[in-house]
């Protein structure tokens, strides 16, 4: 058991290390190949919450 998963974020052009941990909105420019990699935190649970209001039985 990890006690602390840290994300690896990877260059999306080159796949070179960039950094290690979390974050919610960060942008690495690469070293190596000059590419930018935006990274987002991803939210294990895709269940979105249904915004309220009326809510019609459009399906
Ligand atoms: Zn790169």
């Amino acid at each position: 058991m990890q006690k602390n998963e840290l994300e690896e974020i990877r260059c999306c052009r080159c796949g070179k290390l960039l950094a290690k941990g979390r974050a919610e909105v960060m942008e690495f420019k690469c070293p190596r190949c000059g590419a930018f990699t935006l990274v987002r935190a991803k939210h294990p649970s895709a269940h979105l919450p249904v915004s309220q209001g009326s809510a019609t039985h459009a399906l």
